[in-house]
């Protein structure tokens, strides 16, 4: 049973729905119902659906941290964009790219798709509010990655506005916490501290644990800026408090790090780097190497400064097997990225090049086509206008005839019966090429034909020939195939004809045998007549050749022409076997 366009849009909106619920839970699960779902919409025309799903594929690998495959995915989408109707759709598409380029760290790029994502929305209409807001802070921070921080507190004014109108206290504190960064990059203490004061406020009345980990960690920067080393070591132990309750591993191991390197600069040492060990021990159990550089780094320095020889030694030999690790590991996955890249390059070269070959091969098909459709347009009209002419020649010759009978002149009786047979000759000669034109040209209606009707048929138009030559014709079991009836009678009775009629024995024999393949059947017509000498034997399909005079055999050289074109209309192969004075086998394929 069909699947309808409808019923497959359901299937498609039930597994986009799936996906969704499981990105909650599973990320997995929710990947493989819109991965099902692209499979389904590939094989529909429904390309503003198909935008939709690579979009919603894009975010699912954003969550789970591919940012890369994210990315793939938005531009696949963002290819198709075109088909969406929804202006909301094209600013998430826009949206999300942004996003991921941001995450891949690459910020000119994102900052393009923010842009983009903004033109598709209306900053007014209440409902864009949030998404407005939220571009704005994008493109603030990323203005604050390339230390363009005149431009960043531009847009942080932009989306604070909208943070405040839509009444996001998170909202609120992420565009604080920018601000706050963007002055201690400025170097203004004071402002920054006014706007992680700010912060503090509202993590606190937000009861959010890691935003007042994380503001007590910036509020820190400020009081070691002051110079209040203590203060800004309570700080961080703050911080630290909350990330353990929280477990947040990563985030430790960098508080420890902070409160290890203040506490050495503080005077206490060796706390500092006690607090420096537990970083490390961290970060390696982490497995996250350029945490366990900076570490190792500042370990090294740390201990060096207050005289621990031996431990600082161990710490640089540390340092500097872990670059060298790190350095090779980097350099054979850029080899590998390279090789990727490589392949893929020679791949879309295969691609093309397949497609250039394929589009020429196609083009000589098409005029081959036309050439040979001329043909036989041409064939056509040429014979069946030939036939006019000549019926009045025909015609006139006969009336002459009778006139002439008269003079009782042998000679001119004779030119007479000559001019006659050959008009006649030229009639039958004019009508087969009529029916082979026919034959090539004609839309032929398969259906399932029973070979022992073929057979009895062309038999029937033989009889004469049977009769008269005294032939007689054996068969086994014929099978039935899908065929054209009347032209496999009239192959049939060609091959038969030609068995009886190139024969000068006492009395033909025409044997018909059918083999069955897996396929297809293998037919064999063969005969006791004079055969065809081994060199003839692919010619004589040829048109108008004939191998024997016509005072020998009668004929004009199309019948198996004929037989050719048939046989290949019907998908089939023929092809002659024979031995001169023994007799000749006539052999096709036709399918099942
Ligand atoms: P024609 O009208 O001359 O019979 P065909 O195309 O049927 O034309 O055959 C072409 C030539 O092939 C014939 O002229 C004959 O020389 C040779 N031929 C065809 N069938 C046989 C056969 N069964 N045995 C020997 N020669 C044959």
């Amino acid at each position: 049973m069909r699947t309808t366009y409808e019923e497959m849009m359901i299937m498609i909106d039930k597994l986009m729905t799936q996906s969704t619920d499981a990105e909650q839970a599973n990320y997995d699960e929710a990947l493989a119902f819109s991965m099902e779902a692209l499979r389904l919409v590939q094989t529909i025309d429904a390309k503003a659906k198909e935008c939709f799903i690579y979009h919603t594929i894009a975010r699912i690998y954003y969550f789970k941290g591919q940012f890369k495959l994210a990315l793939n995915y938005a531009e696949k989408a963002l290819d198709l964009v075109n088909f969406v109707s929804e202006d909301y759709l094209k600013y998430k598409i826009y949206n999300g790219i942004g996003v991921y380029h941001y995450s891949l760290g690459e910020y000119v790029k994102a900052l393009s798709s923010f842009f983009s994502a903004l033109a598709e929305i209306k900053e007014e209409e209440a409902v864009y509010k949030k998404d407005v807001a939220g571009l704005y802070l994008n493109i603030a921070n990323i203005f604050y990655q390339n230390q363009d921080y005149e431009h960043c507190l531009d847009a942080l004014g932009d989306a604070l506005k909208w943070m405040v109108e839509i009444d996001s206290e998170h909202g609120c504190y992420l565009c604080y916490n920018t601000y706050g960064n963007t002055y201690i990059e400025m170097g203004d203490v004071e402002q920054a501290a006014f706007y992680f004061n700010k912060c503090l406020e509202l993590a606190v009345k937000m009861k959010a644990p890691q935003y007042l980990a994380s503001i007590y960690n910036n509020l820190s920067t400020i009081a070691e800026k002051k110079g209040e080393l203590r203060k800004a070591i309570e700080l961080v132990e703050k911080s630290l408090e909350i990330n353990k309750e929280l477990n947040r591993e990563a985030v430790i191991a960098i508080d420890y790090r902070r409160v290890g390197i203040i506490s050495c600069e503080e005077g206490e040492v060796e706390k500092g780097i006690d607090y420096l060990g537990k970083s490390l021990v961290l970060s390696i159990k982490l497995a996250d190497n350029s945490e366990t550089l900076i570490t190792l780094k500042a370990l090294a320095e740390r201990c060096a400064a207050a005289q621990k020889w031996e431990m600082a030694y161990e710490y640089r030999t540390q340092l500097s097997e872990l670059h060298k690790e790190t350095f090779n590991a980097e350099k054979s996955k850029l080899l590998s990225e390279m090789q990727v890249r490589h392949q893929l390059e020679r791949k879309k070269r295969e691609a093309e090049l397949l497609k250039t070959s394929e589009e020429r091969i196609r083009l000589y098909a098409d005029k081959l086509e036309e050439s040979n459709k001329n043909l036989e347009r041409f064939a056509h009209v040429a014979s069946h206008d030939m036939r006019e002419p000549l019926r009045m020649i025909h015609s006139f010759l006969k009336l002459i005839n009778e006139k002439v009978k008269a003079y009782n002149d042998k000679d001119l009786n004779e030119y007479l019966g000559y001019a006659i047979e050959g008009a006649n000759r030229m009639d039958v000669l004019i009508k087969e090429v009529l029916n082979l034109a026919s034959v090539q040209a004609q839309e032929i209606k398969m259906e399932a034909v029973d070979l022992n009707d073929v057979l009895l048929l062309s038999l029937h138009n033989l009889k004469t020939t049977i009769s008269e030559s005294n032939a007689t014709i054996t068969y086994g079991v014929l099978p039935v195939l899908t065929g054209n009836l009347s032209l496999l009678t009239q192959l049939f009775q060609n091959l038969i004809g030609n068995g009886i009629k190139y024969n000068k024995s006492k009395q033909p024999a025409i044997n018909i045998r059918v083999n069955e393949t897996e396929v297809d059947y293998h037919i064999e017509v063969m005969d006791n007549g004079i055969g065809i000498p081994e060199d003839d034997q692919s010619r004589v399909f040829e048109m108008m050749t004939r191998l024997n005079t016509r005072t020998e055999f009668e004929g004009t050289g199309i019948g198996l022409a004929t037989c050719k074109t048939i046989v290949e209309r019907h998908n089939g192969k023929i092809w002659v076997t024979s031995e001169v004075g023994i007799g000749s086998n006539f052999q096709f394929f036709l399918q099942k």
